[in-house]
């Protein structure tokens, strides 16, 4: 089989929409034809300040939320990123393979460090760190958001230098992002991606989020000027959001949702979208909070997993650590 790896990281209670639409979803359906690595970022996590209390919980918490959403341990491998030592000691190399101005040129860099009094060096090194998260697993494809899109070409720039230099060792992944549902939009300002680390939940539908609150945020969401419903992004992002969330939550083509709402009112549309948010949410939410209940079975799942990818992990970083000549 052919092999993936992605992650998400542990910077919150619940993983919202956009986690669920651009990653999870993908996660689901790829680890049905690859040989399926996800884990728990929360290596990446603690790049801006953590209560390590909460860090501990977020990261079964997320564990428990990937499970709930439909990746099933005995087809792919789910691990906690620190359990796997091999990641940041490729980090280590090939943080001196990228150059200063790489990762300063880098949007989330910029994005972040501009909302953080406290700019930490490993806010910097991020890629860095993701590349060796999936350098490691030599996987053909990485299923990640339009907002990974910079780092994945780094990450395949990185290989292809080490390759060049050293002779043939990482497999060049490719990067995979859906082209309408990889990026969905914070409720209240259509403009900004929804994000865990905003620091306002009312535009972000978190996977967590109770049946009422969800249909709270739906109707209450930010829509454009005028009454017709069809999809545009640039005219009308905050129907087109509300549009795309329901094509991909239902499978149905953006095309004929517009066409059922030929002549109604925005609000038509705001009260069916809940039904279906609703529809698809509450049971994960139901299965989390059920797996969070038995947490030694979690760590036994995660435990297990760690061990596989320790396993594979191991012996790229050892041919590498050869390479570069470290005794
Ligand atoms: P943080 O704000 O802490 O960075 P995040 O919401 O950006 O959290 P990440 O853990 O950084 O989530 O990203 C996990 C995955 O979810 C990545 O593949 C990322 O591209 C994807 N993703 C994040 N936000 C969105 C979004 N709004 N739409 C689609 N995909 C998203
Ligand atoms: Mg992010």
């Amino acid at each position: 089989l052919p092999r993936t790896v992605s992650g998400i990281q542990a910077t919150s209670d619940s993983l919202h929409l956009g986690n669920y639409i651009g990653a999870l979803q993908q996660f689901v359906t790829h680890q049905e034809s690859h040989d399926a690595f996800y884990f728990i970022a929360n290596m990446h996590a603690i790049t801006v300040e953590q209560d390590p209390h909460e860090l501990r919980e977020r990261t079964l918490r997320t564990a428990a939320q990937f499970i709930a959403a439909g990746l099933d341990p005995e087809k792919s491998t789910i691990f906690v990123q620190s359990q796997v030592p091999a990641h940041p000691r490729l980090s280590w190399v090939l943080e001196c393979t990228t150059s200063m101005g790489e990762a300063t040129r880098m949007t989330q860099f910029k994005d972040k460090s501009a909302k953080q009094g406290h700019v930490s060096l490993g806010l910097l090194t991020y890629p860095a760190l993701m590349a060796a998260d999936i350098l490691l697993y030599n996987p053909q494809m990485v299923p990640v958001g339009e907002d990974q899109r910079q780092h994945l070409e780094l990450t395949r720039n990185l290989a292809e230098r080490f390759n060049h230099r050293f002779g043939q060792t990482f497999v060049v992944p490719e990067a995979q992002i859906l082209k309408t549902t990889a990026k969905i939009y914070d409720l209240q300002n259509p403009e900004a991606k929804m994000s865990k680390s905003l620091p306002s939940p009312a535009g972000r539908i978190d996977l967590l989020d109770e049946p009422k609150a969800l249909t709270k945020k739906i109707k209450s969401a930010v829509t454009d000027d005028g009454t017709e419903i069809r999809y545009d992004p640039e005219e009308k992002p905050g129907v087109s959001n509300l549009l795309t969330v329901y094509s991909s939550l239902t499978g149905r083509p953006i095309d004929d949702i517009v066409a059922d709402y030929e002549g109604k009112m925005y609000g038509h549309l705001k009260v069916d979208l809940a039904e279906v948010v609703v529809e698809t949410l509450a049971p994960i939410r139901e299965r989390t909070l059920e797996l969070l209940e038995d947490r030694a079975q979690l760590q036994a799942i995660l435990d297990r997993a760690a061990e596989k990818a320790n396993g594979i992990a191991e012996v790229t970083l050892r041919e590498v650590y050869d390479k570069v000549g470290f005794i």
